[in-house]
């Protein structure tokens, strides 16, 4: 078999390393890049439990990342993997009333994103290296709150590369802004747009492609990348844990080797279940993906019925990281659901950008059979926080409380017992105040600091570093921008002539 390549979705371009799709990022004729065969896993699961978490992250990726010697893959692996996380497992599974949540949050920045983005500036720039790049690397994101946060700190003074954060005003935690803009780094800006997330994701993966903008950059040495989650370099790290919790599993005898679980995941821009996804295809034993949505249900919605229609209203919830009315991701799914047809995705993408929404084939929704989609209210979202605390003692973040919520619904409607993980998404301090209040309204009337501390009371949590750090930390970026002029404010911090 020839060695893993990349191609579009869109079918414009073919035969790409690993390290040109993360140099990258995204395809010039809009698509997303995808492996040209999904590899399957060559070591046993047995062997794979052996393994501490970044020799597992190097026996999973380098069937992804081909192009990648073991010693430079190894050594982005370790750089990101240290003592920046707070605890030696990276990816500790903690059991709950016979449920087990996979902790993705004990990285810098207390959210799963850091499981990829604490290895994206290293694979990035590793590429780059090897792909004898000159030019510097802008880093160009929009964030639902928390990936602009982990991306800063990823490439925060990282030689040869600038970062520029999107995120919408008013569609963060006051916790995930103080963290943004108070980012030190002298490559870090960050910007709050006038609208949403979907807006910003939609004109940042316009400006990758704007030809006005590729000539400017050209003429001032420099070159865009992604560390959204279309950068495959994103994908890939996330692979990894799915495979780690399944050893850790193992390990402790909650399953038999061959067994099947279930992987509940709170999604947003379908990126972490894309990766769990990609695990199955893998060879990981998975029963059932179940893809947990907020009030923005357009997931659930397209799963029951097989249209995609983000023609309704855009929700602002407790969960901001998931109020996402364009899954990104989703693209990359299609096209395998399509038996990998670059004409039908193109088709299917065409008819989102025109009329917000499109229809899938039978055939494609007959291979949606691995998924289970459904959906939690907010009211179910504060329940379920309260619900799990007063029963157990442990504090689920709103994110995780939706996988808790439509995991619940899964279990009640199918009677499936089959041992289930939850993808638990972030530390409950970063969302300090909607679980304050979900385990009781009056803790409404307190200022977030007071919040911080009551909630270190309850649950003799240790407030981790990333809050401290946030505190009394000094405002350094307040710039404000309307979604049109996105662009402008590019050439503006650049200072592009
Ligand atoms: C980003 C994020 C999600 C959604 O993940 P996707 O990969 O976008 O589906 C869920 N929870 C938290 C806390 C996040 O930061």
């Amino acid at each position: 078999m020839n060695p893993l390549r990349y191609k579009s979705t869109r079918g414009g371009e073919t035969n790409i390393t690993a390290s040109q799709a993360i140099i990258n990022g995204i395809c010039q004729d809009g698509g997303l890049y995808v492996p040209d065969q999904i590899p399957r896993i060559d070591i046993s699961l047995e062997a794979l439990s052996q393994l501490s978490y970044q020799d597992l992250a190097y026996e999973i990726m380098r069937l992804y990342l081909t192009d990648f010697s073991e010693e430079e893959l190894r050594d982005c692996i370790h750089k990101a993997y240290d003592y920046s996380f707070d605890t030696k497992d990276i990816a500790p599974v903690v059991e709950v009333e016979g449920i087990h949540f996979l902790e993705l949050f004990h990285g810098p920045t207390i959210a799963f994103k850091d499981m990829a983005l604490s290895l994206l500036p290293h694979l990035m720039t590793t590429a780059a290296k090897k792909q004898g790049v000159q030019k510097d690397i802008v880093i160009l994101t929009a964030t639902s709150g928390d990936t602009g946060k982990a991306a800063m700190a990823g490439f925060a003074d990282v030689e040869g590369t600038r970062i520029i954060v999107f995120y919408p005003k008013d569609g963060v935690s006051p916790i995930q802004e103080q963290q943004m803009v108070t980012q030190k780094g002298t490559n870090t800006s960050v910007v709050a747009v006038e609208g949403n997330f979907d807006d910003a994701q939609t004109s940042v993966k316009k400006l990758f492609t704007d030809k006005e903008l590729q000539e400017k950059m050209k003429k001032n040495e420099f070159r865009f990348s992604s560390a959204n989650s279309i950068n495959i370099g994103r994908l890939v790290p996330q692979i990894v844990y799915y495979f780690y919790t399944y050893s850790k599993l193992l390990n402790n005898k909650s399953i038999t080797n061959g067994e099947h679980i279930n992987i509940v995941v709170p999604t947003g821009n379908f990126g972490n279940i894309l990766a769990a996804y990609y695990a199955k295809c893998m060879g990981l034993p998975v029963h059932k993906l179940i893809c947990a949505s907020n009030d923005n249900k357009v997931l659930y919605d397209f799963m029951t019925t097989g249209i995609y229609n983000k023609n309704r209203d855009f929700i602002l919830t407790i969960t901001p990281s998931m109020d996402i009315l364009i899954s990104s991701n989703l693209e990359r799914l299609l096209y395998q659901l399509s038996g990998n047809s670059s004409e039908q995705v193109t088709t299917l993408m065409m008819a989102l950008a025109e009329k917000g929404a499109y229809k899938i084939s039978d055939e494609m929704r007959a291979g949606l059979g691995a998924f289970y989609g459904h959906y939690a209210s907010e009211e179910e979202t504060y329940f379920a926080i309260d619900e799990v605390y007063s029963k157990s003692n442990y504090l689920m973040d709103p994110h995780t409380a939706v996988g808790y919520s439509v995991y619940k619904k899964y279990r009640e409607r199918t009677k499936d017992t089959t041992t289930s993980i939850i993808a638990s998404t972030a530390s409950p301090y970063k969302f300090t105040r909607s679980v304050m209040n979900a385990l009781d309204e009056s803790n409404n009337k307190f200022s977030d600091f007071e919040l911080i501390q009551k909630m270190h009371d309850i649950s003799k949590i240790t407030i981790p570093k990333a809050i401290k750090d946030i505190l009394n930390a000094e405002i350094i970026h307040n710039t404000t921008c309307e979604v049109n002029k996105m662009k402008q404010t590019v050439i503006d911090i650049l200072n592009l002539s």
